[in-house]
């Protein structure tokens, strides 16, 4: 396929009007073809009309047929073959079986949504019988189920190109729900974005549905990002990136007339802590495990482990020793953009300038543009507690050690974390009655807690949290990966004594899905 610097409204490629955006080869810092001119407003208008125009007919398809959509369009993009792995390597760096594992894993990802939409279960159907000769009053008949949220919005993620940005988590998940999606393209991966978007428009015309059911704009964050957050057929949001772009959308979005949700995910530091029997008995391997996982992708991941909390002494100079040793030989990485080079750069710098922060280690140094250096930092707990900047994000290959002198100033480091996807125990035996009193302050504080495990590597399945308390997410009662995700696009609607014939299939009396009601209190088999 020919990339053609087209948006896709609906089954029409459109070409915009505003500046042109043109992906960069950050390896090399030279300018990809084509250009892709920028939507606006008018845009935004036409993909949002045709999105509510498909809306009521997409969201009562069958659950055979929403799942055929969700399989047709992983064959789609699996039929894209080596142009999109080309495509998404050169816009974004990342090594060439990454981002074949990526596909994999994306692909994956809209199979499982297919096999939770044909379940049903999500449709959390629940029946309470009419009890006409109940005293005092009668009980009417009363059903429900779980409807789609309406047209949602999903803004791509530059750190994954494919599992999370087009035909990503977060569209696969309102797709299953039933919702129509309008994407805005990642700026730093347009010619993926139009491959991807062009496969799941093939999709939407094989599955005979309506075309307003998936559209793919071009263009910048403040002006068709906010149009899009700010039209009134917009329903829900769907964001993965920095914190401060999370906040200006949803800030848009509770300045509508209608407020509506975004589930922005955003910031996370992903706190290691390493309790002193595991680091006394394992310190090497613990440093190796670190290291591969501080440096895996550059960094480049919402679960990177970048604040690492353990007892000061001699089990943690060893480790410390061993972790320098290997980031001192970690080779540097090319990053997603120049932009995201340069806000590392930054990150890293006011940390080597800061007189409460010790440089550990610095990585190898890059001889091709935008290539991160892993960087490894020591603090005090009482100058990380008292220092806002030793507790920011630093988006790539860097972390810092919080050295803490007892269990409390451990508590105490800990409880004062923002939120957190992720929070990591590495612990023996002996380590238990530590760790036990700590749980409840980390399950406060993070979406997934581990023990003897690595953040970075995310499954996508049915137990799956990857969510967590502000900054972390916008909102910490959900989560963005894993089949949970479709939860987020849903309402429930209660139907009080409908006749049969008026009911939706789900709710009705011979129960002709199969579902398994919860049917007068009790979960039926
Ligand atoms: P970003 O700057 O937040 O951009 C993500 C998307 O949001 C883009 O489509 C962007 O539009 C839009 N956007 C940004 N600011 C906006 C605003 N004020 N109003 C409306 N739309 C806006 O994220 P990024 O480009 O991926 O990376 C920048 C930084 O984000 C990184 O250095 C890192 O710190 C952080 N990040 C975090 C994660 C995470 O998982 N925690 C993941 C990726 C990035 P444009 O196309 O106009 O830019």
């Amino acid at each position: 396929m020919t990339l053609t610097g087209n948006m896709l409204i609906g089954q029409q490629a459109i070409t915009g009007h505003r500046e042109a955006i043109r992906a960069i080869n950050p390896a090399t810092d030279l300018p990809l073809e084509p250009a892709y001119l920028g939507g606006s407003g008018e845009h935004v208008e036409q993909a949002c009309t045709l999105a509510w125009t498909a809306f009521d007919r997409y969201r009562e398809t069958s659950l055979a047929t929403r799942a055929d959509f969700l399989e047709t369009i992983a064959i789609e993009i699996e039929a894209l073959g080596d142009e999109l792995i080309d495509r998404a390597v050169a816009e974004t760096g990342l090594p060439r079986a990454r981002i074949q594992g990526e596909r994999g894993r994306t692909c994956q990802q809209l199979r499982t949504f297919a096999r939770t939409v044909r379940a049903g279960e999500w449709l959390d159907v629940r029946v309470d019988s009419a009890l006409p000769e109940r005293q005092p009053l009668p009980r009417a008949d009363l059903r429900q189920r779980q409807v789609a949220l309406g047209p949602v919005a999903v803004f791509g993620a530059s750190n994954f190109p494919l599992a999370f940005s087009v035909a990503g988590g977060d569209t696969a998940s309102a797709l299953a729900a039933g919702c129509p999606v309008v994407v805005k393209a990642h700026s730093a991966h347009p010619g993926t974005s139009e491959l991807v978007g062009q496969a799941v428009a093939r999709a939407v015309k094989k599955s005979a549905l309506p075309e307003g059911v998936f559209s793919l704009l071009f263009g910048s964050g403040r002006e068709v990002g906010i149009a899009l957050v700010s039209d009134p057929r917009i329903k829900a949001v769907g964001f993965t990136g920095s914190r401060s772009g999370g906040m200006a959308l949803i800030k848009a979005a509770q300045s509508r007339p209608e407020p509506i949700p975004v589930y922005a995910e955003m910031s996370s530091i992903n706190p290691v802590l390493l309790f002193p029997a595991a680091l006394a008995s394992r310190g090497e391997a613990l440093a190796q495990g670190f290291v591969a996982s501080l440096t895996q992708g550059a960094g480049q991941f919402c679960t990177n482990p970048g604040l690492v909390i353990a007892h000061q002494g001699p089990a943690l100079d060893a480790f410390i020793k061993a972790t320098a040793a290997l980031v001192q030989r970690s080779p540097a990485q090319t990053m997603l953009t120049p932009g995201i080079f340069s806000a590392y750069e930054n990150g890293v710098g006011s940390l080597v300038e800061h007189p409460h922060a010790q440089t550990l280690a610095v990585g190898l140094q890059g001889e091709t543009p935008n290539q991160c250096q892993a960087h490894l930092f020591v603090t005090q707990a009482g100058d990380f507690l008292t220092n806002a900047a030793l507790q920011a994000e630093m988006f790539g290959a860097a972390s810092l050690i919080v050295q803490c002198a007892s269990d409390d100033e451990i508590r105490k480091v800990t409880e004062h974390l923002e939120g957190q996807l992720t929070a990591t125990l590495h612990l023996d035996d002996a380590d238990m009655p530590s760790a036990r009193a700590l749980l409840p302050v980390l399950e406060r504080k993070s979406g997934r807690l581990l023990v003897n495990g690595w953040p970075t590597g995310v499954e996508v399945c049915d137990a799956m949290v990857h969510g967590g308390p502000f900054p972390a997410t916008s909102d910490a009662r959900t989560t963005s990966v894993g089949t949970a995700a479709i939860q987020r696009f849903l309402r429930p609607v209660c139907y009080q004594d409908f006749p049969d014939s008026l009911l939706p299939a789900a709710l009705r009396h011979g129960n002709p899905l199969q579902l398994r009601r919860l049917l007068d209190g009790q979960r039926e088999a």
